[in-house]
């Protein structure tokens, strides 16, 4: 089946409308109608050849919502109408120690929603900048919310998970002393989550604008990290930071932020390395440096129905899809509260 989608032909060259093929859903797999499609920063690296390994035409998008059009003869847990999300993942090999575990995020043979090696023609998968998407059951999430918040639930599939399995995994507990390094489409989600876990959130960012905003949002402190005196506030005091920064930066600056045995987990995938962190940092407190990608699908449900539960959506900015180019331009700027959202009836226009 032809659908209309956006994507790229090359890394240098802007996003333009593109017919893709679909596949005819087999006896396990659900076809989805795709509502909305999140903006995530991992789409540009990827669209832009920043990280390696690009194939083209690329279609990004793997923060996907909508609603269940057609299922195969073996699907159990969802039928036609449901509201459904996909995220970063739409295969794995269903059988290694990760996937026994939940955490296909980690399996060896992952593939994601874009950019990752499928039987599916053109022989890699092509993403939620489109009008359908058919995927293997176990990678179909349920979408609690109101209909009326779907298009803010979006960024749920990534920023969401991104945020909410390390604050988990690091064992987040009220009271806690948590940082967030990164005010955009993941960092807003992680004060967020973080402030409905319990924990004292305080949030890093290098725009001063952004100070008033991140307060409401839930963070109880707000730091300027290009000011030294504010960091120098703040030494030796957190449990934990989770770091979302899209670009190379001082790790330092945040390890001497860490109480002894504290954690700094990096989330944000820079497309050129960080410089080495200074090892005294390390060892003088036994802390730890860290990094976490996504989340499997069993904790992205939990996490999903974490905040249906609480009302918990990603702040966005509904854009239709002829404005994805300037949409990345303006992300590359932080001007963004926090996340942009492709209107996906508007792929057709
Ligand atoms: P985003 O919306 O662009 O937010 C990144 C934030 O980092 C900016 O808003 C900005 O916050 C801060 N920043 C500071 N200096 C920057 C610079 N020189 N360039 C860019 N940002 C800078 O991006 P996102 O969608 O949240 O994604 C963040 C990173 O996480 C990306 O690298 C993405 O690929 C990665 N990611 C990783 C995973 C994973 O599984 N680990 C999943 C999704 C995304 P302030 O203005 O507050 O300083
Ligand atoms: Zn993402």
């Amino acid at each position: 089946m032809q659908v209309h989608a956006y994507g790229a032909h090359a890394g240098d060259k802007p996003l333009e409308p593109l017919r893709i093929t679909r596949r005819p859903p087999g006896a396990q797999d659900v076809q989805i109608d795709i509502a909305y499609c999140g903006i995530c920063h991992s789409d540009l690296h990827q669209v832009r050849a920043e990280w390696a390994g690009t194939r083209f035409p690329c279609v990004p998008g793997h923060e996907i919502v909508g609603r269940v059009a057609a299922v195969g003869a073996q699907v159990t847990g969802f039928k036609t109408g449901d509201l459904v999300g996909i995220g970063c993942i739409v295969d794995s090999c269903k059988h290694c120690a990760d996937c026994d575990a939940g955490l296909e995020n980690y399996c060896p043979d992952m593939v994601g929603t874009y950019n990752g090696a499928t039987a599916d023609a053109p022989g890699w998968t092509l993403g939620g900048y489109s009008q359908k998407i058919v995927v293997h059951q176990r990678y179909v999430l349920r979408i609690r919310h109101p209909e009326a918040q779907l298009a803010a639930v979006a960024p749920l599939l990534c920023a969401g998970i991104t945020t909410y399995s390390p604050l988990r995994h690091w064992r987040v507990w009220p009271g806690m002393k948590v940082g967030v390094v990164g005010i955009g489409g993941l960092g807003h989600m992680g004060i967020k989550l973080a402030h409905a876990m319990g924990a004292h959130v305080v949030a890093f960012t290098t725009s001063e604008s952004k100070r008033a905003a991140a307060k409401k949002l839930g963070a109880n402190e707000v730091v300027v990290s290009r000011n030294a005196d504010e960091m120098k506030a703040h030494a030796r005091s957190f449990d934990f930071i989770v770091d979302t920064v899209a670009a190379p930066h001082d790790l330092d600056a945040f390890l001497v932020l860490l109480k002894r045995d504290g954690a700094l987990t990096l989330v944000g995938a820079p497309p050129t390395p960080h410089s080495s962190p200074n090892v005294f940092n390390l060892i003088t407190q036994r802390r730890t440096i860290a990094g976490s990608m996504i989340g499997g699908i069993p904790e992205t449900q939990e996490m999903l129905d974490f905040c249906a539960e609480r009302g918990i959506v990603a702040d966005i900015e509904l854009i239709r899809a002829d404005q994805i180019n300037a949409a990345y331009e303006r992300m590359l700027k932080g001007d963004v509260q926090y996340r942009f959202v492709i209107d996906n009836a508007t792929l057709a226009a």
